[in-house]
């Protein structure tokens, strides 16, 4: 079955651009909110999957807390909404001024990725006569089994530090006083399928805080990050993510205790499947060998495919015909400036509409303007009716 999109408001509007489905935007933040309700665990929005201000605007209204990555986010996080009290930061090169902007602000906790991050936090802490609060991010050496640019919880990432050091951070915790150790922190890896990780991930965690435990080291937040994956090939089928079983792999693995929160931080399985990339074909350039469709969009405005070879399903939206096998690439002066190889789409003409689904996330937060491009602009379902052109 085709989604529905409401071509006849296209019409006078500059593709490409992102169209926002608010409908299923709102959907998904009440799945995820009455499967966490459930079990009373905490979620935080992980900003960087889109920071469009209407997206999070509308997340920050449905009451989630914000996962920042860096000083803009911390802004663009408040400006949204968000409150500081709601608003962690993570990230393993934290500039000093991000910092700075972080204690300023108030923001609850700084996961913290490595033993100088630490100090230098302790440092500015104590410069502005604050306590820090932070979250050691543990890499828990977990496999996420995702493409390799998206996995993050093997010792070979960057991210995180290794749980051999955990004697270390306690020593140096030990030695500074600007800074309040609140919990742990964890993020394995992204759009993540194999539901084993993240049980893996839990029993892990169990071990990690029962060795702290005996070193009398208290935590009051267990934050296990995102990574929930989202179904690329079948947006229509499966709009929703599976919460419900996510939640259950951590509620049966890891215990719940009075006085010790339980965070997570999804992005993509928020936002993914409320975007799509509209594009016009600009030429159809028919050769002996293949065909090629020439859209107006390109990975400046839509990166996944390039960056880490991800699929995202494509529709002619203006087409019933028979379909026709098509490599669907962009303008850009990039060989790699290709979304998919030999895909089938209803017969493709000049200024036919194509839709690239499930582009929410990751889609416009890394949009980019090489080639003297313009950024790609956004519309939402729930206003483009209304424009007046
Ligand atoms: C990117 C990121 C997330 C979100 O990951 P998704 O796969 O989009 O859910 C959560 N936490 C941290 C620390 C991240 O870097």
């Amino acid at each position: 079955m085709k989604k529905q999109f409401p071509i006849e408001a296209f019409g006078n509007l500059q593709t490409p651009f992102y169209y926002y489905d608010m409908d299923i935007l709102t959907e998904t933040l009440n799945s995820i909110v009455e499967e966490a309700n459930k079990y009373n665990y905490y979620v935080h929005y992980a900003v960087k999957a889109n920071a469009n201000p209407r997206i999070l605007s509308a997340i920050s209204r449905a009451k989630f807390g914000a996962d920042c990555v860096s000083g803009g986010e911390i802004l663009a996080a408040l400006e949204a909404g968000f409150p500081e009290e709601k608003i962690v930061f993570a990230g393993v090169g934290k500039a000093d001024w991000e910092i700075e902007l972080g204690l300023d602000k108030n923001i609850s906790c700084f996961n913290v990725e490595s033993i100088p991050e630490l100090k230098i936090i302790d440092q500015i802490a104590a410069a502005k006569g604050k306590i820090a609060k932070v979250a050691i991010r543990i890499n828990p050496e977990v496999d996420a089994h995702t493409h390799s640019h998206i996995t993050t919880g093997t010792r070979e990432d960057k991210f995180g530090i290794n749980f051999e050091q955990i004697d270390q951070v306690i020593n140096t915790l030990d030695s500074i006083s600007s800074v309040k150790l609140t919990g742990i922190h964890f993020h394995i890896g992204s759009q993540i399928t194999e539901m084993e990780s993240f049980a893996t991930l839990s029993i892990k965690a169990v071990e990690i805080e029962r060795y702290l435990t005996q070193r009398r080291v208290f935590l009051e937040n267990i934050n296990f990050g995102g990574g929930l994956g989202i179904d690329y090939k079948s947006p229509d089928e499966n709009p929703l993510p599976d919460f419900k079983a996510w939640f259950e792999i951590f509620r049966k693995n890891f215990p719940t205790r009075p006085g010790r929160k339980i965070h997570f931080e999804p992005g993509r399985s928020l936002v993914g499947q409320c975007g799509s990339l509209i594009s016009k074909v600009l030429y159809v350039k028919e050769g002996s060998f293949k065909s090629f469709a020439i859209l107006d969009a390109g990975f400046t405005d839509l990166i996944r495919p390039t960056l880490y070879g991800a699929g995202h399903k494509i529709e002619n939206l203006s087409s019933d015909e028979v379909q026709d096998i098509y490599d669907v690439v962009g303008p850009v002066c990039e060989s790699s400036d290709c979304f998919a190889r030999a895909v089938k789409l209803n017969k493709v003409h000049r200024g036919d509409y194509l839709a690239l689904r499930s582009a929410g996330a990751y889609g416009e937060s890394m949009a980019m303007q090489y080639n003297c491009r313009s950024l790609p602009k956004s519309y939402f379902s729930d206003t483009i009716q209304n424009l007046k052109i």
